[in-house]
């Protein structure tokens, strides 16, 4: 081993929900473990994605029920937004949350440095030099390391994005972007891009949404997508598809984009009939980049592909022995609860690889990964889709189930929206299921947990589920795959069969 200072059982570059849940992880089997960060405990999902985001959306969510159901509620009166509060808010959660992650790795006894992390030298046998550029430019070594640098918005040139009126995600999540834009373009109709129009237009700014594909949130459902935009109609948003976005200008007081239709081949753009579009601010949201920038990866010659660290993808490990990636920076689903599952796997495979751990190793299982899109009514899946499953070669049964007709969901004036479960018509498991409607990203976990575990449309439905909750959508949706939902004129199969 490198002689020197203290030696870690593991160093863990980037403190995101990959690396900060992975710390926790390895310090509860007993590692001594370095966590390094050059931003803020939390990455992107507490600071300046998952959590500030939703924080904003339960401020617009309240605003609409306000709207829309108050009155027959019996509410009435007249209510004005403080954007700015909304936001304090929303700065709170984050900073209770993000202060929580300081406590709990302390309390783990997890030694947290502040700085960028870079890997100077060693390997699986000796060990690795870790830099920590930061004020006093320290060193560390560790037997391990697991990369967890996640991403950040990405940056197209043509978009000129100046942070000023053309702005990524973390500037419209920044804690002192407190004015409300009165217009606001929105570029991509991806999960980020929905969920912010429908944040922002139920504030009451005017959005339009450009999009490139000839769908918003194309790998969904088409009747899940369908429902969304008669909700974004009548929150006023437009969503343009098809659209090449060839530019954005700020012009001063307003920005200027410039698109062609998206089927415009590339060696007729110059000609191609133009549309313009103004508003007040524009946001982009077309993805994210990896943050695999200097991190000492050529020296160590650690493989990447377009900026993504490849690794085994059961193990984790990189190119390298003893070296872990997880989380965005490796490409795969760009999901916080990804990032911490591969956490927990890279871990165990660390602790596996070292003598003084009673540790046995992991492999990744990505068959069931739920997804949620913090729309209003929100929008829960997992699984395939109908289209995979019919490509897959699978013969379908299918259940479809309205919230309209659920007691919990009448009194709660939730009555958008369904639930659709697909099924294998042969052995009767749960494909997949997609739902929007309200709670739809909670329903969702319990089918996850249903094929995780390889369980039938019976096992649920024969699942007694408390009355009256959201949760009998899913009852009701199983059941219906069988023609047998109660609150639904259903068309009997054989129930039992
Ligand atoms: C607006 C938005 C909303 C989102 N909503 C959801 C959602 O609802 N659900 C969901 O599952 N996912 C959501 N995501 C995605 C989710 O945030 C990411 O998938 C998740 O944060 C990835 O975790 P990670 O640990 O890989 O990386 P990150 O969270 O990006 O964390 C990486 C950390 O590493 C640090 N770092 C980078 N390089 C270095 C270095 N060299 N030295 C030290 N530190 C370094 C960074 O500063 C950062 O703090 C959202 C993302 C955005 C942008």
């Amino acid at each position: 081993m490198m002689s020197g200072s203290e030696l870690y059982d593991i160093a863990i570059i980037g403190s995101g929900p990959g690396g900060y849940h992975s710390a926790i992880r390895a310090a509860q089997f007993g590692a001594k473990v370095a966590l390094i960060e050059e931003d803020k405990l939390g990455g992107t999902c507490l600071n300046w994605g998952c959590i500030p985001a939703k924080a904003l959306y339960a401020s617009a969510e309240f605003i609409q029920k306000l709207k829309e159901n108050g009155e027959d509620h019996g509410i009435l009166c007249d209510f004005k937004l403080d954007f700015s509060k909304a936001v304090d808010r929303k700065n709170r959660v984050v900073k209770e949350l993000t202060d929580g992650i300081a406590t709990l790795e302390n309390a783990w006894k997890n030694d947290v440095y502040m700085g960028h992390g870079k890997i100077l030298k060693g390997n699986a046998n000796n060990g690795f030099e870790i830099l920590i550029e930061g004020d006093d430019n320290k060193k560390i070594k560790a037997k391990r390391v697991i990369i967890a640098t996640g991403s950040t918005p990405v940056l197209i040139p043509v978009f000129n994005i100046d942070h000023d009126r053309i702005l990524t995600t973390d500037d419209v999540l920044h804690p002192n972007f407190k004015f409300l834009p009165e217009n606001l373009l929105i570029i991509g109709a991806g999960v980020a891009g929905c969920e912010f129009a429908n944040i922002f237009a139920s504030f009451g700014s005017k959005v339009t949404i450009l999009e490139y594909l000839p769908s918003p949130i194309a790998s969904e459902e088409p009747m899940v997508v369908k429902e969304i935009q008669k909700k974004f109609d009548s929150l006023g948003i437009e969503i343009l598809v098809s659209q090449n976005v060839l530019s954005i200008v700020n012009t001063g007081p307003s920005v200027k984009a410039t698109t062609i239709s998206a089927d415009v081949p590339r060696e007729q753009i110059e000609t191609a009939e133009k549309s313009y579009f103004e508003a007040d601010y524009c946001l982009v949201t077309i993805g994210r980049a990896k943050k695999s920038r200097n991190l000492g990866l050529e020296d160590l010659k650690i493989e990447t592909q377009r900026g993504a660290i490849k690794v085994d993808p059961k193990t984790l490990e990189t190119s390298v022995k003893g070296i872990f990636a997880i989380g965005d920076v490796t490409g795969g689903m760009m999901l916080a609860h990804v990032a911490r599952h591969e956490g927990d796997v890279a871990v165990a495979n660390v602790l596996a690889s070292l003598d003084e751990f009673q540790v046995k190793e992991k492999a990744t299982d990505y068959r069931v990964i739920p997804a949620t899109i913090f729309t209003s009514p929100n929008i829960g899946a997992v699984g395939m889709r109908r289209k995979n499953a019919k490509d897959s070669g699978y013969d379908l049964i299918t259940g479809r189930f309205p919230y309209i007709s659920l007691g919990k969901a009448k009194c709660m004036g939730e009555e958008d929206g369904f639930i659709l479960i697909i099924a294998d018509k042969k052995t009767s498991k749960i494909l997949g299921a997609s739902c929007i409607g309200s709670e739809a990203s909670e329903l969702i976990s319990e089918i996850s947990l249903a094929m995780q575990h390889g369980l039938t449309v019976h096992d649920v439905a024969s699942t007694i589920h408390s009355h009256p909750t959201i949760s009998e959508m899913v009852l009701e949706g199983m059941e219906d795959v069988y023609g047998m939902a109660i609150h639904k004129k259903g068309r009997p199969l054989h129930f039992n069969d």
